[in-house]
């Protein structure tokens, strides 16, 4: 039986799993990210306990993706102590010694989209997670869109509504971008209240529909896939036909998107799986 590994290396934790062809989940484990040195170690213990045949990992970054390149598998610069430099490929496959996968958390998860979620009928997707920060993937006929590093389409210049004055919780870019404007913590720095406290009917989350609807729409008429996606805990099925109307008030008739519920929707992977299927199937896709 062919056996297919996740690791979904978090800031915070790495969540490690096994599963058959079909992703039925064989084992798990999480363990915390404390140094490079003793997470990985961790992690090599638990795949030599529960052997794959190839490993798919969608991690926190910034990471090299480029095959070929000295960075490749490794973290770039990142404020995570420690964690500058990891080479967190290579450790594991002088460890292990199978095929390894290895892209951004995000882009695992739009992989999971596209290969039975919300985009499994789709050739095209761009997935995005709206939670604690804002990033997205684009996959078309199976690969990541990208060149020489990952996307980092959370730091894309954004509009502000015009009722809303907020700085923005970005250090880098304020009230003039996505992940400064519509994650969970500018919720928060909004309201003083956690995020999942905070009433739909806030004006804070038409604020967000209006932010997610200018992420659609550029978008769309940037690359114009089949599915845009949005996964992570901020949006939700309330926040939906608010993200369509803006959507349409942006294109304003320009172009012909289709139908707006078939084009921009939730995650379609159960239990906000989507990053650990998709580590999945890349791996599947090595082999
Ligand atoms: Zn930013």
């Amino acid at each position: 039986m062919t056996r297919l590994g996740s690791i979904e290396a978090g800031g915070t934790k790495f969540v490690l799993a096994v599963a058959d062809e079909q992703y039925q989940i064989l084992a798990s484990k999480r363990v915390p990210t404390t140094t490079p040195a003793e997470t990985l170690a961790a992690c090599a213990a638990f795949f030599a306990a529960n052997p794959v045949d190839a490993l798919g990992i969608g991690s926190f970054g910034p990471i090299g993706i480029n095959p070929g390149t000295p960075e490749y598998g490794h973290v770039l610069k990142t404020p995570k102590a420690g964690w500058e430099g990891a080479d967190i490929v290579g450790t594991l496959k002088a460890a292990l010694n199978v095929p390894i996968a290895f892209t951004t958390d995000v882009n695992a998860s739009a992989y999971g989209e596209y290969s039975v979620g919300a985009g499994k009928d789709a050739h095209s997707l761009v997935y995005f997670t709206i939670g604690t920060g804002i990033g997205g993937g684009a996959i078309q006929d199976g690969r990541f869109v990208g060149g020489r590093a990952h996307a980092e389409m959370g730091h894309a210049v954004v509009l502000p509504h015009p009722d809303d004055h907020f700085a923005g919780v970005c250090r880098f870019h304020g009230n003039r971008c996505f992940e400064g404007m519509a994650s969970g913590p500018s919720i928060e720095a909004r309201t003083g209240q956690p995020g999942e406290t905070v009433p739909r009917t806030a004006p804070v989350f038409d604020y967000i529909s209006y932010y997610a609807a200018q992420l659609a729409f550029n978008t769309y008429v940037n690359l114009a896939p089949e599915k845009i996606v949005f996964g992570g805990s901020v949006l939700s099925d309330a926040e939906l036909p608010k993200v369509r109307q803006y959507f349409a008030e942006l294109n304003n008739g320009y172009v012909d998107a289709g139908d707006l519920t078939t084009l921009i929707c939730l995650s379609g992977v159960p239990n906000n799986g989507s990053a650990t299927i998709g580590d999945f199937a890349m791996a599947k896709a090595l082999l």
